[in-house]
């Protein structure tokens, strides 16, 4: 019976499961044959009954330093013991200001200015509030909407499920905000199938989309566009040469603020400390979160142009007035900060925020050997992302790469599915050896048929 099996197959350090309602996670499938995690270090998690298991997602995207990095380890376990909280309204520790002037260093020209989260989803509210309170305070108060695109993924919050493009998450949460539009989305296998890096094809005309959204709604309505600068997390989708630049192009033209969600691509994903560096296009905001910290301590981070902030604090009310009305209890909380300098000096010290593109070629040539394999229909990569696209099962999508997910891990890898894509993403610190243990333990689930 099923329950027998279950009994089987649970190792005697589970705990009791009933009690935790868990995330994203296919949760009946999960409690009948946990996956449980208890110590990572670097390129390594070990399960419970200690086996080892390589890491080819960065945890969740986000430990692109590795995992237990010692600089990160010290920092934060000096921090707690020093200072363990501090309010964040109309208060500060010098932390918070010391990470925001080291963060701006690596940032694009221009997004000088930070305002502290806690994860991706609060970052994208923040940054959707700074868009429509910056037209009201210039006189602007008609441009309230916002254009997001199709398979976009923005966090689970309101706003950012509004601004989504993933149905999953969208259907079940009623009409949400009211005023938004999308932009069809950039993946198209049938010219751009099997791409290294940046597809060639498409990338202006499919910019041109906002060109027909402006047209039905009049630019005065619209605050900004909001995209992934590559889309992660419905299955690593790339901006075709010259999309990025037109999108820019079009928004100045309009007036609308540009926003990126760097939440995947930023902190050296993609071989440049930004998707924004890599790709030459400057948006208006940048959201951020995973990487900013190493993923050891909640943090995310919005980025904004001066003229922004300017306009929303250079006001004429009483000093003691507040301007921007947002923020959270957690905003810059002194863990978050510790963790995040320590990040910082990780990357810099070890280069990981350009080593993505030392290693991007001998990764692509990893993953497009794959072609060929069955089931595979596409395969897509830039910097220290790749994505093998499988043909889904009939009436079943999403199954095949979810078995493939779970046949992986049995072998010690971890990938990660959304729909029928298996995704990559692995701590920017993994060797050329360990690229083929995760590709080749990959080949070896496909080659299963
Ligand atoms: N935005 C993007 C582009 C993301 O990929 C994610 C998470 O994967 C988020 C926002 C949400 O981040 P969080 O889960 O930290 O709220």
């Amino acid at each position: 019976s099923l329950l027998a099996q279950t009994a089987a197959h649970t190792p005697a350090h589970t705990p009791a499961m009933d009690a935790f309602w868990m995330p994203f996670t296919a949760s009946r499938q999960f409690k009948s044959a946990p996956r449980l995690l208890a110590k990572a270090k670097d390129m390594h998690f070990w399960t419970p009954e200690g086996r080892q298991i390589l890491d080819g997602i960065a945890g969740l995207w986000c430990v692109n330093a590795g995992h237990a990095r010692p600089k990160i380890v010290e920092a934060v376990q000096k921090q707690v013991a020093e200072l363990d909280y501090a309010p964040p309204f109309n208060m500060a520790h010098p932390k918070s200001f010391e990470l925001a002037e080291r963060l701006i260093q690596i940032t694009p020209a221009g997004l000088n200015r930070v305002f502290f989260t806690n994860s991706g989803s609060e970052s994208v509210d923040t940054a959707l509030k700074m868009a429509v309170a910056y037209h009201r305070a210039r006189g602007q108060g008609t441009r309230t909407r916002f254009i997001g695109r199709e398979r976009g993924y923005h966090g689970v919050n309101f706003g950012g499920i509004s601004v989504g493009g993933i149905v999953g998450n969208r259907k079940t949460f009623g009409p949400m905000l009211t005023g938004v539009d999308h932009l069809r989305h950039t993946y198209d296998p049938a010219r751009n199938g099997y791409s290294r890096g940046v597809p060639l094809h498409g990338g202006p005309e499919l910019a041109e989309d906002l060109e027909r959204i402006v047209a039905l709604h009049d630019a005065s309505t619209i605050a900004a566009v909001i995209v992934e600068p590559v889309a992660g997390s419905t299955g690593v989708v790339l901006p075709p040469e010259g999309y990025l630049q037109r999108l820019r192009e079009i928004c100045d033209k309009h007036g609308i603020l540009l926003i990126f969600d760097e939440v995947i691509t930023g902190f050296g994903r993609l071989g440049a400390p930004f998707g924004a560096t890599r790709f030459g296009v400057t948006p208006d905001l940048m959201t951020t979160a995973k990487g900013i910290s190493n993923g050891t301590v909640p943090m995310g981070a919005v980025f904004a142009r001066q003229a922004i902030h300017e306009t929303l604090t250079n006001v004429d009310s009483a000093p003691h007035v507040i301007e921007f009305a947002h923020g959270y209890t957690y905003s810059g909380h002194p863990l978050a900060c510790a963790a995040a300098l320590a990040t910082l000096d990780t990357y810099a010290e070890e280069g990981l925020l350009t080593r993505g593109a030392e290693l991007e070629s001998y990764f692509a040539d990893a993953l497009h050997a794959l072609k060929g394999l069955p089931h595979v229909i596409d395969i897509r990569n830039i910097g220290l992302v790749g994505a093998v696209e499988l043909a889904p099962l009939a009436g079943l999508p999403g199954k095949r790469a979810f078995d493939v997910f779970l046949q992986c891990f049995d072998l010690g890898v971890l990938v990660r599915t959304t729909g029928d894509t298996i995704a990559m993403s692995p701590p920017l610190i993994i060797s050329k050896a360990q690229i083929d243990q995760l590709v080749g333990t990959l080949a070896d689930v496909l080659k299963r048929g």
